[in-house]
């Protein structure tokens, strides 16, 4: 299991990335200020850093210098509200491997943590996961394919992973928070019916009887 330290001093989005990478098999640990960042970061304990710039004590600029001084090899996405051109290339001068801006979406910023993840698992030889299978169902990560026994099915990029969601916690009660907030993000509205017209589009691409509806709770996939 990847181990993903989360800098970020403004709880809401900190609680919604915890939420997200939990979700998707990661484990994660949340620090407030950019000294204990510094000190977690530098402790072997984690494969990947994402690193607010805005954080009280030491900002996100000094950690990143601190731990690419220090010649720590860990990999960082630095998650900023700031979108200039200068900031990004600041960023990536300053060692991080990738930028990515507030407000953002969940799925963008997993497919950020992943792909910097698989590079430094290439690097250290080991294999992440990358084909989730469930009964006839068999969903391809790294080509964002969907096949159901021999045939390609074609989805979106919100029912991809919304299907990706589903076949990770296989047998499981999902609520249609959980289902907003990690494929739709937190800005989006809880009173939305988005979740149940996207499952409605999975039924009829995947089968109808592969999500369950359980009255007053949510959605479950058939293992
Ligand atoms: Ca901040």
């Amino acid at each position: 299991m990847n181990r993903i330290l989360i800098a970020e001093d403004e709880p809401r989005i900190a609680a919604f990335l915890e939420k997200g990478l939990r979700a998707n098999g990661f484990a994660t640990t949340v620090v407030e200020d950019g000294d204990e960042a510094l000190r977690k970061a530098q402790s072997n304990d984690f494969d990947l850093l994402i690193l607010d710039l805005g954080l009280p004590g030491k900002d996100g600029w000094t950690v990143l210098e601190g731990l690419r001084g220090q010649g720590e090899e860990l990999p960082i996405v630095i998650l900023s509200a700031r979108d200039d051109v200068s900031d990004k290339v600041a960023g990536f001068n300053g060692g991080a491997d990738d930028y990515v801006t507030k407000p953002f979406r969940f799925e963008e910023l997993l497919a950020r943590v992943r792909a910097r993840l698989r590079n430094s698992n290439l690097y250290k030889g080991q294999q992440p996961e990358m084909v989730l299978n469930v009964g006839n169902i068999v969903l391809d990560l790294r080509t964002h394919q969907i096949r159901v026994g021999n045939s390609t099915i074609e989805l979106s990029a919100k029912e991809f992973t919304l299907a990706e969601t589903f076949l990770r916690h296989p047998g499981q009660i999902l609520s249609r928070e959980q289902l907003l907030n990690h494929v739709w993000g937190y800005d989006y509205d809880p009173g939305s019916n988005i979740v149940d017209v996207y499952v409605g589009y999975l039924r009829k691409k995947l089968g109808g009887d592969c999500i369950e509806t359980v009255r007053g709770m949510g959605y479950r996939f058939r293992k």
